[in-house]
């Protein structure tokens, strides 16, 4: 099967983010060198449509930091290598993530794609049917907005979905979506590799190979399996926080609260 590679931050600094998704510069460039010499890289989009046994592999970053332009870009340009950037839109203009004007030079690049990734990086499964049409609804039309591009595809923040969310997903206008292993690997739920710190060369080669997908992706299975059963609860948020640490423990600003008019 086709790998769909997940970056946060590019970073060596331990204030723009905390957890094991900081990736070096250096070890970024590696990974990328790597890559341009043995996997052909394409657009995600492009994954949709090909078949799995050409074994892809594409890149994406999730939530919209700073960096993505002024240490990962660079380096991208440099082995030529498409992105797909999901922002979360409230995220926009706040320390440590893209300004909207940033963003806007961002989406006009020819290797990057920018996507949704919530309006403020809530996890859908808690919320209700009319917070999450909201989420999905305004996330996009604040970018489409920014970038006056059409948006139309998603990554679920913490990687949370379910077959109730991937279908208000396509209902919003969503032509795909991608979670980090939960739901069923179909056209809204489609499933990544988290990358981290922690990933040397090694553990990087086999991320990028599409059989490390499936493994992990039944791994989590079971795991889901066996913490349902013991709590009675088909989620597992123990998984979760694998999948995203930092992201379990970022505060949500106080508009979450609110919604705008
Ligand atoms: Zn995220």
């Amino acid at each position: 099967m086709h790998s769909i590679l997940v970056y946060h931050t590019i970073s060596e600094s331990h204030e723009a983010s905390p957890g094991d998704e900081m990736i070096s510069p250096e070890r970024f460039e590696q990974q990328l060198r790597w890559l341009s010499r043995r996997r052909r890289v394409v657009p995600l989009v492009e994954t949709l449509h090909r078949k799995e046994s050409e074994r892809l592999v594409a890149i994406t970053f999730d939530d919209g930091y700073r960096d993505n332009l002024t240490v990962a870009l660079p380096i991208l340009e440099k082995y030529s290598l498409p992105i797909t950037l999901f922002v979360v839109a409230g995220f926009v203009d706040r320390d440590g993530y893209l300004s909207e004007e940033e963003l806007r030079e961002m989406s006009r690049h020819p290797l990057v794609t920018i996507g949704a990734h919530g309006l403020w990086h809530r996890h859908f499964n808690r919320l209700t049917p009319d917070e999450a049409h909201f989420e999905l609804v305004e996330s996009r039309r604040v970018l489409e907005d920014i970038v006056h591009k059409k948006v139309d595809l998603l990554a679920w923040p913490f990687g949370e979905c379910d077959g109730a969310l991937e279908r208000l997903s396509a209902e919003c206008g969503y032509r795909a979506s991608w979670s980090v292993w939960k739901g069923t690997n179909d056209s809204h739920s489609r499933w990544r590799v988290p990358l981290g710190r922690r990933d040397n060369l090694l553990l990087f080669i086999a991320k990028s190979s599409g059989g490390y997908a499936l493994t992990e992706a039944k791994w989590h299975r079971f795991q889901e399996r066996r913490v349902g059963t013991a709590c009675g609860s088909g989620r597992s948020i123990a998984r979760v926080e694998r999948d995203s640490p930092t992201e379990i423990n970022r505060p949500l600003p106080q508009a979450v609260l609110t919604r705008p008019d």
